[in-house]
């Protein structure tokens, strides 16, 4: 396994650093935040109220910062605002330009460079938008907007548009309309809450919409999205877990890219969760020089099953204005996913997709096992390239016929 010849670039993982070493639990660290007493530290409100925001701040803490990070803290107010919580920002390895940590949540210079085919709402979400902070794409599931607000703005947001308030989308927080729909619309029995960050609500006003969402009798499954884990683990207070619990079935899925990012205090906020019985997923996004090698990815995906999180997504980094440094060619994502699928534990391979560009919504992209498809055989190849047939069944018989309660479950 190589990490990569033909295309290796400045800032491609250390070859050095070893998978072992990758896959370490560590303590976050307190960098510059030593004076800090505990009580401090590991109280979230705190964690919030002293995020890394302007360009003075970097400059303090980070003696190598450079011209394009400089000019991009600069400018990051106007398109989508910088915040770091020293949790996160303790991660960050002040000495290395290419620290995989800093390129997620420092704005650099190349973020004001607009390609012709990049969008402000690459996924098309506003134009699938039935009443303003819902995007009804799937018909039997809602995305449902919060919140404008994250404990840090990562810097390849697909919702840049509407996180952080730094372009002025009217974003509004009452969830009147979006309830009102969701109740009447019964094809919907899933709704996934996400934003900007939902656990960045206090206790009772996540509640409050847990609550009302449960009263819906269509509504089966809730879901959130956060990086709230990753970014502000001191928010998964015991009181949180125990409200939460109390609206399953409702999963989690969180939202973290590199294994450093999977510390002490992220793995025992995690832990909290799974044992407050949350079923947890990951989605990660492809991310040059952060993500973009086999190594990494894999003691990426082994380091969230260690922490009961079990690999959902790894998307394609979508079209979003200014992120052109920090994609990676979908060829580049397909020799990573065939580094994993056979190679390691199946529950680590998360599912490949590319958010279709202007609203298609997710599309699985795999590399290809299947070699050849007719009418008596399939000729498909495993992980290590042997090659094996398989004889199809006649077209039209059917399989077996599935008992109705099996099609049907039938819980009440
Ligand atoms: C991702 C997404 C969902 C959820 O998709 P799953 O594949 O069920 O995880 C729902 N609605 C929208 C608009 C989405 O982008
Ligand atoms: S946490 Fe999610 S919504 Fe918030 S900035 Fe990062 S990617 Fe965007």
């Amino acid at each position: 396994m190589t990490t990569n010849t033909s295309d290796a670039q400045k800032g491609d993982p250390d070859p050095s650093v070893e998978p072992a070493q990758l896959k370490q639990f560590r303590p976050s660290g307190r960098s510059d935040w030593s004076y800090v007493s505990d009580k401090d530290w590991n109280d979230w409100k705190w964690q919030l109220k002293n995020r890394v925001t302007t360009v003075e701040q970097l400059q303090k803490l980070i003696p190598n910062l450079t011209p394009e990070e400089y000019a991009g803290a600069k400018l990051a107010n106007t398109k989508l605002a910088m915040a770091i919580t020293p949790h996160f920002f303790s991660l960050i390895d002040v000495e290395d330009v290419n620290c995989p940590i800093r390129r997620q949540v420092i704005p650099r210079e190349e973020e004001t460079h607009t390609a012709s085919w990049e969008m402000s709402d690459p996924c098309g979400e506003d134009s699938h938008s039935p009443v303003q902070g819902l995007v009804h794409r799937y018909p039997d599931r809602v995305l449902f907007l919060v919140t404008d607000r994250c404990a840090a703005y990562c810097r390849y947001c697909t919702r840049a548009r509407l996180v952080s308030n730094a372009t002025g989308y009217d974003f509004h927080a009452e969830f009147d309309k979006q309830l009102d729909y969701i109740r009447k619309t019964p094809s919907i029995r899933d709704v996934l809450l996400s934003g900007g960050d939902p656990l960045l609500f206090s206790d009772e006003k996540l509640e409050f919409l847990l609550s009302q969402l449960r009263a819906i009798p269509h509504v089966e499954f809730i879901r959130i999205g956060t990086r709230i884990p990753i970014f502000l683990p001191q928010r998964i207070t015991a009181e949180l877990c125990a409200m939460l619990k109390q609206y399953h079935p409702l999963f989690i899925s969180v939202h973290s890219n590199h294994p450093r990012e999977l510390t002490t205090e992220v793995r025992d906020a995690l832990g909290r969760l799974a044992d407050a019985g949350i079923p947890l997923g990951n989605q990660s996004v492809m991310l040059k020089h952060v993500n973009d090698s086999p190594e990494i990815m894999k003691a990426h995906v082994q380091k969230l099953l260690m922490c009961r999180v079990r690999p959902y997504y790894i998307y394609q980094c979508d079209l979003i204005a200014g992120s052109a440094h920090l994609r990676t060619s979908v060829r580049r994502g397909l020799e990573i996913m065939e580094q994993l699928r056979g190679h390691t534990t199946g529950y680590a391979v998360p599912q490949y997709v590319i958010d279709a560009p202007g609203g298609g919504g997710k599309v699985p992209v795999n590399p290809g096992y299947v070699l050849s498809h007719n009418a008596d055989r399939v000729v498909i190849r495993n992980f290590e390239g042997k090659v094996f047939e398989y004889p199809e069944a006649a077209d039209g018989t059917p399989l077996h016929e599935a008992p109705k309660e099996i099609i049907e479950p039938e819980f009440a």
